[in-house]
Parts: structure tokens; C-alpha cells; sequence
């Protein structure tokens, strides 16, 4: 049996990288942390203090912890019911760390652990495989990093997923586990002078997974079933390299499509200089119908720009192909999509416009009114400090009308950089809300009064300044 062991101190990294590890050579991931939370959960759920020996003790007998398999994950059951959620809570890391420090919760799991690594190829990380579960692996790896860089990725990761946590708070927490995890009497965490060490402080994910891959390869170069298993890593790559081919497909139909839409949704806009093409910005719009994305794809985002999607595009495999080549970025729409939070952060981060619907969906009443609108915009924005760029689609019914767009000036948020975003997310979603109004205004102005002519706006607003400095001054 394959039998890899990844120890090392929390927030290090080791489930993320024993996964791809574990994906990438077609067998097997364990994340033993999952069951010491799990007995945590349990333990927390009978209302039992997880630091109490003799009540945690009592509980064991009562859990059965399973899998079920979900496209490629492993997700955990706690007597029959998936927990991979609930046991993710900030505060279970601490309970967790409190019943692992109990000899017969670790002998309960261990035992476990072990029948499954003689039954099965696996990648499995914790703290105490390398030395107490499977001492005599052949694969053993110490994954560690500066626990300021671990508390720091932990922060990232619960602020994505909407959790309102401090820096320094899990900083101490961090320590605190690591704390707990090396000094408790029965298998504590520590480095065994046989696993290889691998600092990721500096690393990307992909070094530190390829710096695996090849040290197994190593250690190993006689055995039969390593060299499989290299086969199959080396199709991977060929397969990786066939899908680089085949994006050149999907990205010409992808090509071919933003030009047709353009061809065939004749529009008009207005003030198109005040579009971001190649900086930071969130860019608003109503959304009237499923053409509006495609316009504002063809006609304004280009190739640069990301799009947020609801992820039922992906349902059919071409449809998603193509769209990823448009810029869409799917989102599970009612929950926090962390990935989805992550993808609209990282294209922020790399100078590209995204356009988010902030209602949220459609609405074909939007020229008259809009739905309330979703707390996403606002949170972007202020997280990224980028400026928001409003626009509006002014519908004509019928292929080859004349639709409108009209964008107006970029705003940023900036009175509420330095305030909790839980605590202002809706005072600033009502300024989002307003602007959006006040654009509304100026479109009918546009459309209706001024005949869809910019110069005459433009006059109009003109006069209208004019009128408005002249009432002024009779006031006075
Ligand atoms: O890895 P994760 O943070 O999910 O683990 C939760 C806790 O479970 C750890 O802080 C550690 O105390 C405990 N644990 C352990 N031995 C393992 C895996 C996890 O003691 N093999």
C-alpha cells in the first residue's frame, strides 16, 4: 500500500496540498484534523465540555464517523449525517485541539486511521502520523510555515467565507494550538528525524505539491506500483497540456461569440470613457434580460474583464467551457461561495474590471424599479478599495433596436475603508442604491427628454446648471 504522511502544525497548509497530492496520484486523502473535530462537534452537540475527560470518554461509544464521496471529495459524516461544514467553524479548531489531547479519543481515531491506511492508498496529514499512527510509513513529510504566515492564510480563509474574525486573535490561536498540539503528553506533534522537512512560507501551493510528487518518486525508484503511479501522473500532464490545446478552441468560439452579440444587440453608449478597461473596478449594472451580460461582455468588458455568473452556466460543460473564456466568474448564488469571493478579489487584484448584477438577478421591471440590492458590491468594494462604476441598460424591445447603456462616474466608498465592513455593509449598499437612482434620472433625461442625442444632454445640463446657479443667487 502507498501510505504518504504529512505532519505539521496547523494553517500550514497540509490539507490543501494532501488533497491536490492525493488527486493528483489517484488515490486516497485522509484528513485525520476532520476527525478530531468531528468527535469535537459530537462531543459539543451533546452539550459536554470537550477539556472533560470523563465526559468526552462517555461520548465515544455513541460516534460513528463515515464518508460519502461528492465529485472528488471526501466529505465526513458524524453518525450518518455530513458534517464537512459545521466542523469548519472557527471555534471547533479549539475544541478539536482540547479532545485530541485525550488518550482515548486518539486511540479511538487511530485505530481508525490505521485500518484504513492497510486497506488503501492514502495521502493522510495530522500531527502525529509521521511518528504515532504510521511510524514506518516510507513516505513522511513535516509541512510547516511562520505561524504569523499561517494565522495570516487562516485570517484570509474565514474573512472569505463572511466569518467576522481579528488578525490577532488567531494569531493567539494559532499559538495556542501549536502549543497544545507539541506539549501534551500522549503523541504530540514533532518532527521525526525521518520525514523531510518543507518550510511553505515562502512557496506556492503548486512548489510545495511538485516538491512531494518528486520526492516520492525518490525515495521509491524501484517499486512497481510508484512507477504507476508516475505513469498516471505523467498523463495527468498530457492532459493538463491537451486542455491548454483545447482552450484554444473554446477561446475562438468565445471570440466569434462576443463579436456576434455585438453584431446583433445594436447598442448604444454613452460615456464610455468612463469605463474601466484595464483597472480595478467593480462595474454595476441593472439586469434586465439574459442579454444584458452578453452586451456588456462584447461591447465594453472585452477580454480583459470578469463577469459573476450564477453557476447553473455550468451545468452544460460546453456552455461553461465557452463562458470561462467570456470572463465568468459562477457563483452559488444564497450562500458564501468562497471561491467565487476569491476569484472577484484576485481579478481585482490584477487590475480587471468585474461586473456584478447588484440585484443580484433579473428583473425586467429595472427601468422603472429596482429590487433591493445584495450586499456583495459593497463588501468588494470596500475590501479591494475599488471604485464602483455605475451603469444602466436602457431597453428597446426587439433584436436590432437601438439599446442604451449609460455609465456614469466612478464613486469610491472610502468613508467606510477603515470601519468593520459587518458594521456598514448596508449604509453602504444604500449609497450604492442611491447612486443607481440618480443615474436612473439622467438616462429618462437622456432617452426621453433629450431624444437620445448626447449633445442635447449635455446642453440641457448646461441650462439646468445655469437655471439652478441663477435660483441660487434670487435666494440670496
Ligand atoms: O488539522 P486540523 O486543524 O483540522 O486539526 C484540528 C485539531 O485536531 C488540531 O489542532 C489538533 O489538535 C488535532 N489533531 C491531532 N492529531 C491529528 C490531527 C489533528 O491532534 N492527527
Amino acid at each position: 500500500m502507498i501510505n504518504i504522511a504529512i505532519d505539521g502544525p496547523s494553517g500550514a497548509g497540509k490539507s490543501t496540498i494532501a488533497k491536490i497530492v492525493a488527486k493528483t496520484m489517484g488515490i486516497t486523502y485522509l484528513d485525520t484534523g476532520a476527525m478530531y473535530r468531528a468527535v469535537a462537534l459530537h462531543v459539543v452537540n451533546c452539550g459536554k465540555n470537550p477539556s472533560v475527560e470523563e465526559e468526552v470518554k462517555e461520548l465515544l461509544n455513541d460516534i460513528n464517523i463515515s464518508y460519502i464521496k461528492e465529485k472528488d471529495e471526501n466529505l465526513i459524516c458524524l453518525n450518518g449525517k455530513n458534517v464537512s461544514e459545521d466542523i469548519r467553524r472557527h471555534e471547533m479548531s479549539k475544541y478539536a485541539s482540547e479532545v485530541s489531547k485525550i488518550p482515548a479519543v486518539r486511540l479511538f481515531l487511530v485505530d481508525m486511521q490505521r485500518k484504513i491506511a492497510q486497506s488503501t492508498d492514502v495521502v493522510l496529514d495530522g500531527r502525529d502520523i509521521t511518528s504515532y499512527v504510521l511510524p514506518n510509513a516510507k513516505y513522511k513529510f513535516y509541512l510547516t510555515a511562520k505561524d504569523t504566515e499561517r494565522a495570516k492564510r487562516r485570517y484570509e480563509e474565514l474573512k472569505a467565507k463572511g466569518q467576522e474574525v481579528s488578525y490577532e486573535q488567531i494569531l493567539a490561536d494559532v499559538r495556542d494550538r501549536d502549543f497544545n498540539d507539541m506539549n501534551r503528553d500522549f503523541a504530540p506533534l514533532k518532527k521525526t528525524d525521518d520525514s523531510f522537512e518543507i518550510d511553505s512560507t515562502e512557496m506556492s501551493l503548486q512548489q510545495v505539491v511538485d516538491t512531494i510528487l518528486a520526492k516520492v518518486a525518490e525515495i521509491d525508484k524501484n517499486s512497481q506500483q510508484i512507477k504507476d503511479v508516475n505513469m498516471s501522473v505523467h498523463k495527468q500532464i498530457k492532459k493538463n497540456r491537451n486542455k491548454v490545446k483545447h482552450r484554444w478552441f473554446y477561446r475562438g468560439i468565445a471570440n466569434f461569440v462576443r463579436w456576434a452579440m455585438g453584431a446583433i444587440w445594436v447598442t448604444k453608449i454613452y460615456f464610455k470613457d468612463n469605463f474601466p478597461k484595464n483597472s480595478k473596478a467593480i462595474v454595476i449594472c441593472n439586469h434586465y434580460s439574459a442579454v444584458d451580460p452578453c452586451v456588456i461582455i462584447s461591447k465594453l468588458l472585452g477580454k480583459n474583464g470578469k463577469v459573476l455568473m450564477k453557476e447553473e452556466i455550468e451545468n452544460n460543460a460546453f456552455v461553461a467551457k465557452v463562458a470561462k473564456e467570456l470572463g465568468t466568474i459562477p457563483v452559488k448564488r444564497g450562500e458564501a461561495d468562497v471561491n467565487a469571493v476569491k476569484s472577484i478579489l484576485g481579478a481585482l487584484n490584477k487590475n480587471q474590471p468585474v461586473l456584478i448584477f447588484p440585484e443580484g438577478t433579473r428583473n425586467r421591471q429595472s427601468q422603472k424599479e429596482f429590487l433591493p440590492f445584495k450586499p456583495g458590491v459593497a463588501t468588494f468594494a470596500i475590501k479591494a478599495k475599488a471604485p464602483i462604476v455605475p451603469m444602466l441598460y436602457y431597453k428597446k424591445t426587439g433584436a436590432f433596436k437601438r439599446n442604451k447603456i449609460m455609465i456614469g462616474a466612478p464613486f469610491w466608498l472610502d468613508e467606510f475603508y477603515d470601519k468593520k465592513i459587518g458594521d456598514v455593509k448596508e449604509e453602504a449598499t444604500q449609497v450604492i442604491f442611491d447612486k443607481m437612482q440618480e443615474l436612473r434620472k439622467e438616462i429618462d433625461i437622456l432617452v426621453e427628454v433629450c431624444k437620445g442625442s448626447k449633445k442635447r444632454y449635455l446642453k440641457y445640463k448646461k441650462n439646468q446648471s445655469k437655471e439652478l446657479c441663477a435660483n441660487v443667487g434670487k435666494g440670496r
